[in-house]
């Protein structure tokens, strides 16, 4: 495969998706000791009251936060609004974190998870594993509005969007099935997978050892969108929704569509929800501890810098931690609260998000617990 194969682009697609890259304004941050002597850095701004309606999603959420202000300022509701944001990414096939188009699991089928919070009324819902509908946000606001539960899995969700007359297709593009078929052909030298060579190639041992040496050195592809808003009565919402870790076993549930980790609104306080290794998300219950930790008076940034640092102190397991002992993943979390403030926080550096309040959609830094080398 050349520089230009699919891997390559994918890896870029990525990257420009998740923001790799962007620059950290060190005038914003301010360095903090924690107990393990690890340097923190925190923003000791965005404390004022901003201006709402205010949307702010994920890196990817550009287009979906600049709809959502739109459809509040217009009168619609909050969590209608910030599901028409997200729809855009899942109906995007370029985005394949989400949706249409989005990484399938080990056997190449797209499975699909989603919570949504509609903070007014207090009530929530979600859908993990959903295959063939590709928006499943509104599967899970159908959950919500048209059930007496909280969240549907697999084939009894499939049953139910079914029964609401949601249309299934089929999710996996050529794209994202040709990136599962080069994750699957490069797993292992011993199965019967071979990787693309042509009848000149003799040594397809050495062709499989490089592009394995290739595939293990691109992190493991994951991404979502959280779109959050509040609109100008101090109404918030929130919705989550992804195509979840790529290649992953069938079944698996990450945090999007689990209330509490993936998502959280509290209409007294604001909202918060996430991006990046659910697995570690799951353990930590990070949007509800954000959103308490604004009940208590922190600002968003600082909500969500708490959440990264909980998370680096809870992971013990060597193989997922670097030589220095920090996470060696990604996590990253979204905040606002009602009076228009907002934040975002990562556990490297180097990530983006997404903020509407009017006008153009434009993306932020994040804060973040370590610099990226
Ligand atoms: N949090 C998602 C999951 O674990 C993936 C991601 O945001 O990258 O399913």
């Amino acid at each position: 495969m050349t520089q230009n194969g699919p891997s390559r682009r994918l890896f870029l697609k990525l990257a420009a998706l998740l923001g790799a890259g962007a620059a950290v304004r060190p005038d914003t941050l301010l360095a903090r000791g924690t107990p393990s002597g690890r340097t923190v850095n925190t923003f000791n701004g965005l404390r004022a009251e901003g201006p709402r309606p205010l949307s702010i999603a994920s890196a990817n959420g550009l287009g979906a936060t600049q709809r959502a202000v739109e459809r509040m300022r217009a009168g619609e509701d909050t969590l209608n609004a910030v599901i028409a944001g997200v729809n855009i990414v899942e109906n995007d096939p370029e985005d394949m974190t989400v949706g249409y188009g989005g990484l399938p699991n080990e056997d190449g089928i797209v499975e699909l998870d989603s919570c949504v919070m509609h903070g007014p009324t207090m009530r929530g819902a979600g859908v993990a594993a959903l295959r063939n509908i590709k928006n499943p946000s509104l599967v899970a606001k159908t959950v919500m509005e048209r059930t007496d539960h909280v969240l549907l899995v697999g084939e009894g969700a499939l049953r139910f969007a079914r029964a609401h007359g949601f249309r299934e297709e089929n999710l996996l593009t050529d794209a994202a099935r040709e990136e599962w078929l080069r994750w699957k052909e490069n797993l292992s030298a011993k199965d019967d997978w071979l990787p693309p060579h042509t009848s000149e190639d003799r040594d397809i041992g050495a062709l499989h050892e490089f592009e394995m040496q290739r595939e293990a050195e691109m992190e493991r592809p994951t991404g979502t969108i959280n779109c959050l808003g509040v609109n100008e009565a101090g109404e918030v919402s929130g919705v989550t929704t992804t195509s979840g870790l790529a290649f992953k076993i069938p079944g698996r549930v990450g945090d999007s569509p689990i209330l509490g980790a993936g998502l959280y609104v509290d209409n007294a306080v604001g909202a918060a929800g996430s991006t990046g290794r659910g697995e570690a998300n799951l353990q930590s219950l990070a949007s509800f501890l954000i959103v308490e930790r604004m009940r208590q008076g922190d600002a968003p940034t600082d909500a969500c810098l708490f959440a990264c640092r909980r998370i680096a102190e809870q992971t013990k397991m060597k193989r997922l931690l670097d030589e220095q002992g920090r996470p060696a993943f990604n996590v990253n979390f979204y905040a606002l609260n009602l009076r228009g403030e907002h934040g975002a926080a990562s556990i490297w550096s180097g990530r983006t998000y997404a903020v509407n309040d009017g006008g153009e959609s434009r993306l932020l830094d994040t804060a973040y617990l370590y610099e990226r080398p």
